[in-house]
């Protein structure tokens, strides 16, 4: 069973399989991707509209990037502008723009939950680019692909996901993702932020970096999501940076090659030493960023032969 999804909302539904075909097609495009021409037909004549009620640099324009290089004409919502600002509902925007026939809906919301509701409502295929603190697929694959690429495989591998995990949706879809591909994963952070629930997820939760990083081959670090905080998580940034923020010396305790993630935007010398950002021999930060424009334009390809393919059935059943 591969990826025969209508929608990417979530990793939840997601079989391995259908994460493999996923990863299997975003490999075509990264080569794209550094070809002079990086331009392809395979979503010539459809429409993708972005909306995006949350800010958003990074997911935004790689989305955007990714149907202009699969052709396909694409719009940018701006949502500041639209008519939310005057009361319109979240289903209403939706609907009117479901009346213009686009082919694929990039949505962003603060709220978690809101994308599921608007995917029931249009008759487009729609991507989860971020909800509340959900789930963010397109970010867990491109984490995903970077992982492979970086370690050759992507199972039996230990990874640690440090810091703010209660308040982000990256971490979410990456505990679901890396547990289905049987992976270790430790969670690492101050008990204020690390919900003691996630370890029904099968993962092993500790409140100390150096004895959390103990062997990993992966350092995955989250940014402190203060926006989505109402109260005091953490005693100072300081006092934060000085226990949990990655440095030379935590590092120490990954194994020597362990690599080095951010989904970005990062707070250098809150979650991450700058120097251990930058760092090109641990450091595949950017190396994330790139993988994310070829893992939309994979997941967009497929979207779009799903529906293709739905619609031709559903035309023989007339
Ligand atoms: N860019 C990621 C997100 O939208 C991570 C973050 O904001 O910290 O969830």
């Amino acid at each position: 069973m591969g990826f025969n999804e209508q929608h990417l909302l979530g990793i939840e539904p997601l079989a391995p399989a259908a994460i493999s075909e996923i990863l299997d097609l975003s490999e075509q495009y990264v080569d794209q991707n550094l070809r002079e021409n990086k331009s392809s037909d395979k979503l010539a004549g459809l429409t993708q509209i972005n909306m995006f009620f949350e800010n958003s640099t990074r997911t935004q324009a790689s989305f955007e990037l990714a149907g202009k290089r699969l052709g396909a004409d694409v719009m940018n919502m701006s949502m500041q502008a639209s008519s939310i600002k005057k009361g319109e509902t979240l289903i209403d925007t939706a609907l009117t723009l479901n009346a213009m026939h686009p082919d694929l809906l990039v949505v962003r919301h603060p709220h978690s939950g809101a994308v599921d509701l608007l995917a029931q409502k249009v008759n487009c295929s729609v991507l989860n680019a971020g909800d509340g603190r959900h789930e963010h697929p397109t970010q867990a694959l491109l984490d995903a692909l970077t992982i492979r690429r970086a370690k050759g495989r992507l199972h039996r591998l230990s990874i640690a996901i440090c810091g703010d995990v209660a308040h982000s949706r990256v971490a979410r879809s990456n505990i679901l993702l890396l547990g289905k591909m049987e992976n270790r994963v430790k969670l690492i952070g101050p008990p204020t932020l690390i919900p003691s629930d996630f370890a029904e997820f099968g993962c092993e939760i500790y409140d100390d970096m150096d004895a959390g990083l103990g062997d990993v081959d992966v350092v995955m670090m989250l940014r402190l999501q203060r926006e989505r905080m109402d109260g005091g998580f953490i005693p100072s940034e300081r006092e934060y940076y000085h226990r949990y923020g990655l440095d030379g010396r935590k590092l120490k305790n990954a194994k020597a090659d362990a690599i080095v993630m951010h989904p970005g935007p990062m707070n250098r010398g809150v979650e991450i030493d700058g120097d251990i950002a930058d760092d090109i021999n641990r450091s595949v930060i950017q190396d994330q960023v790139e993988m994310g424009v070829a893992v939309r334009m994979a997941a967009m390809d497929l979207l779009a032969r799903n529906r293709r393919a739905k619609d031709q059935n559903e035309g023989l059943r007339l």
